[in-house]
């Protein structure tokens, strides 16, 4: 674009905009003349009192007399002495002109021939005249409108380089062929005048005249040197050559062409290209053109640097539409990928993500919405979506949400099979709690679809099934397969996973509440996958049980927890460890054994080994359990009850298992401070179970409040992240001491 720019002002088809702009930029700085330049001026008065013309030489002789007597500095005549007159008025001029201390500048008309001729033709003053004066050029150049705008600093005349006048009378050199503009800022009316019959009378306040210099020519209508120029209408020649002088009294302007604001604009451009909104780029748009008027501006003030500022102009209104049209073609692309009534991404903007990964798509679908909307009304069921989306997104861990259709909105899920269950049910009891919409209560229901990959629709329709069966969420049959193979190839990997020491074995701390110290801790077996990282147990724990797995993973975790106990043992950390031990395990004949030779064949005591068991395993063959738990409880290992409170055993029916420990489940556990049921019974479970001889722990504690409220109704151990989350061996035994000193 710039060097379109370029291009457009070198061959002049700007010229005319550029003119049309400097006549108001001119204007706007108007300013009268110095005063150092007086004309004398052969005016009508004048014609009328000398009416023979050509005028005898004797006027002038006497007009030069008259001014060196008046002490000017110069005297410079815009008057044709080419040809001789009378020769008596010849010498008189001459002599004249010899005595004169002012400096005599006179003219030669190079004038050009035509205006595809660039041969002058010269007109020198007479050889008596020329004697004793300077010679400068009289050569006014108009532009192809005809108007003047410029002037020469100096002119080849018949090969000799000639001062302009202008440059003659203000003392200032410069190239042949360079024409400078005039500053047409300069008020024509300001330059001081004399008539010429007043000076050669002496009508004249001499004092006036001292040090000026003075150019003398014809200013009568009748005369008709008269030039068109762009601001100031048809003045005179003379007069332009004195406004010409005027410019020159304050720096040799030079018109500077069009790239240095050109480059300005191009920089400015990209800062217009950048806007963020069509009002910035539209003020961006208007500050640039402030500031290149303003470089342009400076550029003349400070050093006399006259710019093309049309083709930077140009520029900067082009980058404006550009940025315009790109403005409107996003705003059209946010209106199309947008909701128009709330405002959300909708399915468009979730079709245009089609590259990003996407393990599972999840939809939720909003019952009977249609009659929300019509009981709600318009703006209200728009309000309804946008609460609806807030808590998605609170319960999906921020991933944005679309709205795919009227009741849908979806996202994408990429995360584990786990995960992705405890991310819905968390959602679901999130979107169990009203809503309120202009200060009334709106139920919600809400049914959540699974898709595998970007699979929107079966998303949508399995979320509508969900919704109908009144199921929290359904998935989609592809993308159960899916779940299913990445389960089972899971599998494929787990007999390599314990070879190759991927299973890691984290420790949870259980505080005894009677002294505050670590006493117990539980085993956590984690899967460092080398490609999903870690695995938390609900991921693999069921599946290795239904797989024939689970024999193995738990005498690998048991082996991990005996020996890094041992360990802590040696380094002087007394503590016992639970292992839990799946419901199907408890009655498995070779688990037992295998156990049973493990704990022989080590040198730890079988007090410090705890089993955690669900009740699931004591209900469906309590018998069985029965015996294999007092085989276990007969080696010395004490057994917990795990979990307990999801399930329907009552205490009492527990009271014929061989047990030591309870564990409250933390669902109970986490809002019992808070919750009279919860709390209620946390209290009876408490105080029933040390009637029959068990010491109880509370799982899941998060506040400190919580733990205070443990405290309080006796209860003997809390576990849970307050207390610490699963750690790596070392850590635990580091926090143990530290526990063990604070105690102390
Ligand atoms: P669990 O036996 O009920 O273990 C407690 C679970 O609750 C652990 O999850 C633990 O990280 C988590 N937890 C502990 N404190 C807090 C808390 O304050 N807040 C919350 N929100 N959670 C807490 P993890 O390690 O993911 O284990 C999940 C389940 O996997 C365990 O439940 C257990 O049933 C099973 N599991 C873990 N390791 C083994 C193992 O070696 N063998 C067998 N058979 N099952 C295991
Ligand atoms: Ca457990
Ligand atoms: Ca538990």
């Amino acid at each position: 674009m710039a060097l379109l720019g370029v291009t457009a002002s070198a061959t002049g088809a700007t010229d005319e905009i550029e003119n049309a702009f400097r006549a108001p930029f001119f204007a706007a700085q108007s300013h009268p003349a110095s005063g150092q330049l007086h004309i004398v001026e052969m005016d009508a008065a004048s014609l009328a009192k000398i009416k023979r013309w050509p005028w005898s030489r004797d006027h002038y002789a006497r007009v030069v007399d008259r001014l060196n007597a008046a002490g000017v500095r110069s005297i410079t005549f815009d008057v044709d002495f080419s040809s001789p007159s009378e020769p008596v008025a010849d010498s008189r001029l001459a002599a004249s002109l010899a005595k004169s201390r002012a400096v005599i500048t006179l003219p030669t008309f190079g004038q050009v021939a035509g205006s595809s001729d660039m041969r002058t033709l010269d007109a020198l003053p007479i050889a008596v005249l020329r004697k004793h004066a300077v010679i400068a050029s009289v050569a006014v150049l108009p532009d192809r409108d005809g108007l003047v705008r410029r002037m020469p600093l100096g002119t080849m005349t018949d090969g000799v380089p000639r001062p302009s006048l202008a440059a003659q009378i203000a003392g200032r050199g410069g190239t042949v062929g360079h024409p400078f503009p005039i500053d047409s800022a300069i008020e024509p009316e300001s330059i001081p005048r004399h008539s010429f019959v007043a000076i050669e009378n002496g009508n004249f306040d001499p004092s006036r005249l001292v040090g000026k210099d003075v150019l003398i020519g014809a200013t009568a209508i009748e005369m008709g040197d008269r030039y068109a120029t762009s601001r100031h209408g048809v003045l005179p020649g003379v007069v332009i050559q004195a406004m010409a002088a005027e410019t020159l009294y304050s720096g040799t302007p030079v018109e500077a062409g069009s790239a240095f604001l050109l480059l300005a604009a191009t920089l400015l451009t990209i800062w217009i290209l950048l806007a963020a909104s069509r009002k910035t780029g539209l003020v961006r748009g208007a500050a640039s053109l402030f500031l290149l008027a303003m470089l342009h501006w400076l550029g003349w003030s400070a050093a006399r640097m006259l710019f093309d500022i049309v083709p930077a102009f140009a520029m900067i209104l082009g980058a404006t539409m550009i940025m315009l049209v790109q403005q409107f073609q996003a705003d059209q692309r946010h209106r199309r990928m947008h909701d128009t009534r709330t405002g959300l991404p909708n399915r468009f903007a979730f079709d245009s993500r089609m590259g990003d990964p996407a393990i599972f798509t999840i939809a939720a679908t909003i019952g009977g919405y249609e009659r929300l909307e019509t009981v709600l009304g318009d703006t209200k069921a728009d309000q309804l979506i946008c609460r609806i989306t807030e808590r998605l997104t609170m319960g999906n861990g921020g991933e944005s949400v679309f709205r795919v259709e009227d009741r849908a909105l979806a996202w994408i899920f990429n995360g584990e099979q786990d995960e992705l269950k405890s991310t819905l049910s968390g959602l679901a009891a999130l979107m169990r709690s009203p809503l309120e919409i202009g200060g009334r209560m709106v139920d919600v229901q809400m049914g959540f679809g699974i898709g595998q990959g970007r699979a929107l629709s079966e998303a949508v329709h399995a979320a509508s099934q969900a919704l109908q069966k009144g199921e929290p969420w359904s998935y989609h049959v592809a993308a159960e397969e899916a779940a299913l193979e990445r389960e089972i190839s899971l599998m494929g990997e787990l007999d390599a996973a314990i070879a190759d020491n991927q299973l890691e074995v984290l420790y949870q701390p259980k505080l005894a509440l009677a002294d505050d110290r670590i006493t117990s801790v539980e085993a956590l077996v984690r899967w460092n996958h080398p490609e999903r990282g870690f695995l938390r147990p609900d991921l693999f724990i069921p599946m290795a049980e239904e797989t024939d797995r689970i024999n193995s993973l738990t005498l690998f975790v048991l082996q991990r927890t005996i020996d890094d106990n041992l360990s802590w043992r040696a380094k002087g950390l007394q503590v016992r460890s639970a292992v839990n031990i799946s419901a199907r395990l408890v009655v498995s004949a070779a688990f037992l054994s295998a156990a049973e030779a493990m704990l022989s064949r080590s040198t730890i005591p079988p007090e410090n080994l705890i089993f955690e068991v669900t009740e699931s395993a004591a209900i469906a063959d309590p018998k069985a359990a029965a015996a294999a738990l007092t085989r276990f409880r007969d080696m010395g290992v004490s057994i917990s009850m795990d979990d307990y409170g999801t399930g329907q055993a009552s205490l009492t029916y527990l009271k014929n298992l061989p047990l030591s420990e309870l564990k409250i489940d933390r669902s109970f556990v986490q809002f019992a401070h808070r919750d009279s049921g919860d709390a209620m019974l946390v209290r009876s479970t408490v105080g029933l179970a040390h009637e029959l001889g068990l010491s109880v722990v509370a799982e899941g504690v998060e506040d400190e409040e919580c733990l205070e409220f443990l405290r309080t109704v006796g209860c003997d151990y809390a576990q849970g992240y307050l207390i610490g989350k699963p750690m790596p061996a070392e850590a635990l035994f580091a926090l143990a001491r530290e526990a063990r000193r604070a105690a102390a």
